[in-house]
């Protein structure tokens, strides 16, 4: 991507988002994934089944191997949630050798919000148009009259490392941050949620963009398993185990021996007459009028061997 305007996003009011580089991609995750698997192993032979299969089974160090350089312009603040995840390669502008620039984050007024009851860490209701001014204001005054305060005692000569600090934390910093896909998808992960604070946010999902550009397999494959994924803990799956009627599991048992059959007849064309022989052997308990019923219906989906296999242990599991 060498075209500026493609590789930026704009963040904020002033602050940005731009990928300055990239090594890798698909090709990379499946290559270094292949020194461990072997060439040509049968069943994930196919580069996007490959990536599936290493972002379902968290196999993350073949995402390692994919890295991106990004220069980005933020407020202080939201560098300071920033800097804590530790595996990025980090230089940022120095305000101890160059000037401070005067520029501050000023909220956009839809994002005044109050502070929210529910959520410790997080704003939600309708501010009234007057106090939004208020905000707006304070912001403003501070922002200038820091700054000017700051110019003075640039031009007393005061040191700038030290005059620096009362420069407020909505004064933007620039940087360079260069991490991994496997540690970059950890970050988005963490900054794109819902739960994250909305200035970081913003910047998070600019790079989640530059990171469906470069790798789109692997984006395709977090935000099936990782972001719309569903973990259950201990006592969680205890209570499903109980709880879950056998009758539903089977249900959903048979809906996916029929995604199985029509996966492996997708992969590997089979003679009618065998379709049912293997339904059967997969644990299909319908009868051959009603499979055949189903099968002409035209509606069942397809998907991944391996995974629909996967699915089907996992909720044999639960059954009691
Ligand atoms: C919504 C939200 C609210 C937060 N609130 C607070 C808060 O109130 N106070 C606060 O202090 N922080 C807060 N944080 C920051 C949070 O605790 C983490 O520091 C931050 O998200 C970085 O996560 P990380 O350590 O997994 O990432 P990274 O530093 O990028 O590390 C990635 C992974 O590498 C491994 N790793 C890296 N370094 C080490 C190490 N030294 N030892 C062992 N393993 C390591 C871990 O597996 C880690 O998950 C918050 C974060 C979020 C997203």
């Amino acid at each position: 991507m060498n075209n500026e305007q493609e590789n930026m996003v704009t963040c904020l009011d002033k602050g940005f988002v731009r990928l300055v580089d990239s090594m890798g991609g698909d090709d990379a995750i499946v290559q270094a994934a292949r020194v461990s698997y072997g060439q040509g192993t049968s069943k994930v032979s196919q580069d996007r089944g490959l990536i599936r299969y290493l972002m379902r089974h968290r196999h993350t160090t073949p995402f390692e191997m994919v890295e991106f350089k990004f220069h980005c312009k933020m407020p202080i603040f939201v560098a300071r949630q920033w800097v804590r995840h530790r595996t990025a390669n980090i230089n940022e502008y120095s305000l101890r050798y160059s000037e401070a620039r005067d520029e501050f984050y000023i909220p956009d007024s839809e994002n005044i919000q109050f502070q929210s009851a529910l959520n410790k860490q997080g704003r939600s209701g309708t501010v009234p148009e007057n106090l939004k001014k208020k905000v707006l204001d304070y912001f403003n005054d501070a922002s200038e009259r820091s700054f000017k305060m700051y110019q003075e005692l640039n031009e007393a000569g005061i040191a700038r490392e030290l005059a620096r600090s009362i420069l407020p934390v909505n004064i933007y910093t620039e940087w360079y941050w260069k991490n991994d896909l496997h540690n970059l998808l950890h970050f988005i992960g963490l900054r794109s949620d819902s739960h994250a604070q909305y200035e970081i946010r913003v910047y998070s999902d600019a790079m989640a963009k530059f990171v469906k550009k470069v790798a789109p397999h692997a984006w395709e494959a977090y935000e099936d398993y990782i972001i719309n994924g569903m973990r259950f803990s201990g006592p969680e799956q205890e209570l499903l185990e109980k709880k879950l009627p056998d009758r539903i599991i089977d249900d959903i048992l048979m809906d996916i021996v029929y995604q199985l059959i029509a996966t492996l007849n997708k992969n590997k064309s089979r003679d009618k007459g065998r379709l049912y022989e293997i339904y059967k052997r997969e644990g299909g308990i319908d009868s051959i009028d009603d499979f055949k019923l189903k099968w002409s219906s035209g509606r069942i989906k397809t998907g991944n061997v391996r995974e629909l296999r996967e699915f089907k242990n996992k909720l044999t599991s639960l059954r009691n």
